[in-house]
């Protein structure tokens, strides 16, 4: 709250005024929080992998280590932690970068035929790597979209991953898209471990796991789905969970407005 008394020029002791201006900061502080809150994250995430490499490269530097195994071993963990960073540092950087460009990336209409063949072609090893049934359905004739492509290339491809890395060996993940009022309607379904229903809410959250320990093992960074989140608001679309709860299966449902 900004005030300011107006005096009267010929007569200072007059008070001929009182300004009040009243600036609702709510939305600005919250952004505050938010942006300061995801620097805290990053730092912490960041970090974390860097520590452990750091501590395992002075362990070998120091030639402690003598049993040729252990060496190899720990070289692996700098090798996987490694790549833990690469991704992180990727995933920070698309998020950033819809977040930023939102308005002025290149959007076209599209059909999403050919993009989403190339999912499933991409997808496909990756589910039968562990033993999972995969289904794939796009009908023959689809209508027109507008955004980014390779976004909603990237948005499937998030969704499916997920789906793949937290289904068990023997279970199903399924793609389907269908057209319906107006929408084009694209659902990711798996039989996987679920999603307890008090999580849902947070979900889209950068950083938000349900359990973190999975998620890295698993080597998630925890910010798949809210570049998902903001694909689908940059194309104007809405995106739902269903989960029937722990172990019976996760469904991701998103739905973009059709252009004939
Ligand atoms: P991560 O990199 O950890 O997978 P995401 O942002 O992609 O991060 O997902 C956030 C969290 O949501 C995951 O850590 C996981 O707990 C949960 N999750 C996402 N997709 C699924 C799914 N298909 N089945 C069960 N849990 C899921």
């Amino acid at each position: 709250i900004y005030t300011n008394l107006i005096y009267r020029e010929e007569d200072p002791i007059k008070v001929m005024g009182l300004v009040i201006l009243i600036d609702d900061i709510t939305e600005i502080r919250k952004l505050e929080k938010i942006r300061s809150e995801f620097v805290t994250n990053v730092t912490h995430e960041l970090k974390t992998p860097l520590t452990s490499i750091s501590g395992f490269v002075e362990t070998l530097k120091s030639g402690e280590i003598e049993d040729e195994e252990t060496q190899r071993r720990f070289l692996e963990i700098i090798e996987i932690e490694t790549e833990r960073l690469t991704r992180l540092i990727n995933d920070i950087l698309t998020l950033s970068e819809i977040e930023n460009i939102k308005n002025k990336e290149s959007k076209s209409m599209f059909n999403p035929s050919k993009a989403l063949k190339e999912v499933e072609s991409m997808m496909r090893p990756m589910a039968s790597v562990k033993g999972i049934e995969f289904y794939f359905e796009i009908p023959g004739k689809l209508s027109y979209i507008k955004g980014n492509e390779d976004r909603m290339k990237q948005m499937v491809i998030n969704l499916i991953d997920n789906a793949i890395k937290y289904t068990p060996n023997g279970g199903k993940v399924s793609f389907i898209i269908y057209e319906r009022y107006g929408q084009l309607v694209l659902r990711v379904k798996d039989t996987g471990i679920g999603i307890p229903e008090k999580d849902i809410p947070r979900l889209f959250e950068r950083f938000y796991r349900v359990d973190k320990a999975r998620s890295k093992k698993m080597g998630g960074t925890g910010l798949g789905l809210a570049i998902v989140k903001h694909i689908v608001i940059s194309m104007a679309g809405k995106i739902k969970v269903h989960s029937a709860g722990p172990g019976k299966g996760t469904e991701f449902v998103i739905s973009l407005p059709r252009h004939q």
